[in-house]
């Protein structure tokens, strides 16, 4: 803070521009409920009305870029309503993109401008322990990870932070305030709530039946005992508060009759799905791997091949055999439809077919067909991508990154001396470690980095639109805090530190080239003393 900032003037900025945030939460909530039902006018009508008055606020209070936010957001649902009130791919796929940057506003770690000093807009976590300095260890260790902590030094003091503002979650020590208070002051807190808030007791000793069923009748979603540390905490509560990220649904047509397409393309358009449409089959290869869809729509039959024979190129492929693909056609025989679905099919549409019938098929199929993905992709640890799908993200990125002229950068990170972590404190210890790397990082980035886990031990980030130089110093920031946490353990607490190996894409390089040169900057890094950040080249 300045110093010479006139106190009690700044608390009054802070307090103005406290409204501005409450009011892009209150427009990000509009959006969330929206997007996750069906789109109506008078839903439309609150979104506007939310993002007018953000604009409002903004202005008066001067937040630039809140202020922007909400008038490009505005400038889309005007768009919509020029539209006859209909949504497009493109205005989905926009305001999807403002409100993500929204919901990140106010949130940057390490930015020099004045939102850092802002509450962020991911609610705060409450630690009610007995131990003040405890608790304020704590709270700083999930500051790491990028989460607000606030620590309660009385009974009182955590009343007065909930009347002021209700928790993400509230880590509640079962004796805080004296014998058992803990627990009477978290049913106090839950009293007369719609939804109880998600609560994490704790207890330096283990403690009895009776004293765990009170404290799940409090809310209680855990109980934890003995030494509390930071990144298991963080695990639970993130688990615990995960809203679901919203990415509206890709869907692939294929149809050789245009006025088809654009007709499939209206209804799913109105259910906020984004939709891409293909009049030539013959280019379905080359649209999978640029547009990405979560699920296909393959008309029966087109001139230059029929959709069961499309359906079959299409399966040929490793990477889409569990894209779900649903034919559209006027055949009503039921022999031929079962044949098609016995070609690579999952569900045979029948021509006319009713929006709501046609929307719910598409919404079922494809987020089954997601969360299927997501645990096909992804490391069972600590939920990161694997190896394989973080080249195939690395690659999809390097396509896009030359395509549109950007930089992209590859980093590999190692972490140090792990054998020892295993061998001194065993090897659950060892994958605490490795979680907590993974939740760090994910903390930390943005949400379009894709962060995998390489190997045991090993770490690989893409990150799209960064060059070296900048990439060097998110992670040299990333290094330094992660080196700060504690592990409790006997005999002594744990902290690790790990090395990492950063280049950038040129022209013409292939993705195994790049993930060469990120090895080799890492093995510099290591053969530099380790704990280090190093740029190929
Ligand atoms: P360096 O600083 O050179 O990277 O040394 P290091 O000890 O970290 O490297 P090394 O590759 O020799 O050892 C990595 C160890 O990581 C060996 C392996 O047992 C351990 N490891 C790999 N995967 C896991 C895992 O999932 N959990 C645990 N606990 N340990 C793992
Ligand atoms: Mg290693
Ligand atoms: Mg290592």
């Amino acid at each position: 803070m300045n110093e010479l900032d006139d106190p009690p003037l700044d608390r009054l900025k802070h307090h103005f521009a406290q409204r501005v945030i409450h009011q892009a939460r209150h427009l990000l909530e509009v959006w969330q409920r929206l997007s996750r039902s069906e789109w109506n006018s008078s839903g439309m009508d609150e979104l506007s009305e939310a993002c007018l008055r953000l604009l409002r606020y903004a202005e008066r209070f001067e937040q630039a870029e809140h202020a922007d936010l909400a008038k490009a957001i505005d400038n889309c649902l005007r768009a919509v309503q020029e539209n006859r009130g209909r949504l497009s791919s493109e205005l989905i796929t926009e305001l999807n993109r403002l409100m993500q940057r929204l919901s990140r506003t106010g949130l940057r770690h390490g930015d020099q401008f004045e939102q850092t000093s802002l509450p962020p807009l991911r609610k705060p976590v409450y630690l009610a322990l007995q131990d003040m300095e405890r608790a304020e260890r704590l709270a700083q260790q999930l500051e790491f990870f990028g989460m607000a902590a606030q620590p309660c030094e009385s009974a009182n003091a955590f009343r007065a932070a909930m009347a002021e503002r209700h928790p993400a979650a509230i880590v509640m020590e079962i004796d805080f305030a004296g014998a058992a208070q803990g627990l009477e002051l978290a049913n106090e807190a839950q009293a007369g709530l719609k939804q109880k808030l998600p609560v994490l007791f704790f207890s330096h000793e283990e403690t009895d039946t009776p004293t765990r069923l009170a404290a799940a009748r409090a809310g209680g979603q855990d109980f934890f005992t003995g030494a509390l540390d930071a990144s298991s905490l963080l695990e639970k509560i993130e688990t615990l508060t995960r809203v679901a990220h919203y990415e509206p649904f890709r869907v692939l047509i294929v149809d050789d009759s245009r006025a088809q397409a654009a007709h499939t393309e209206m209804v799913l358009n109105s259910a906020g799905i984004v939709t891409r449409a293909l009049t030539a089959p013959l280019s379905v290869m080359a649209e999978l791997a640029e547009f990405q869809p979560d699920l296909i729509i393959l008309d029966m039959y087109m001139p230059e091949c029929l959709g069961t024979e499309l359906a079959k190129v299409i399966r040929q492929h490793e990477r889409y055999v569990s894209v779900p693909i649903i034919y559209l056609s006027a055949e009503d025989d039921l022999n031929k439809q079962l044949d098609a679905m016995s070609e690579g099919g999952d569900d045979f549409l029948t021509k006319p077919i009713k929006p709501r019938h046609l929307i719910a098929t598409v919404r079922n199929r494809a987020a089954r067909a997601r969360s299927l993905k997501a645990r096909m992709v992804r490391d069972s640890l600590t939920g990161l991508y694997n190896h394989t799908h973080t080249l195939q993200l690395l690659d999809d990125a390097r396509f896009r990154a030359r395509r549109e002229e950007r930089p992209l950068t590859f980093a590999m990170l190692d972490i140090d001396h792990f054998k020892r972590v295993n061998d001194t404190y065993g090897h659950p210890m060892g994958d605490r470690v490795i979680k907590s790397l993974a939740l760090f990082l994910k903390q930390r980035l943005r949400k379009t980095d894709h962060i995998g886990r390489y190997g045991g031990e090993e770490f690989a980030v893409v990150l799209p639109d960064t060059d070296a130089t900048s990439a060097r110093k998110v992670l040299e920031e990333i290094r330094q805090r992660f080196a700060e946490i504690h592990y409790p353990a006997q005999p002594g607490d744990l902290t690790c530190t790990f090395s990492c190996g950063i280049a950038e894409l040129t022209d013409d390089m292939d993705i195994k080239t790049l993930a060469k040169q990120a090895d080799e900057a890492l093995y510099r890094a290591k053969h530099g003393g380790r704990n280090r950040v190093e740029v190929y080249g």
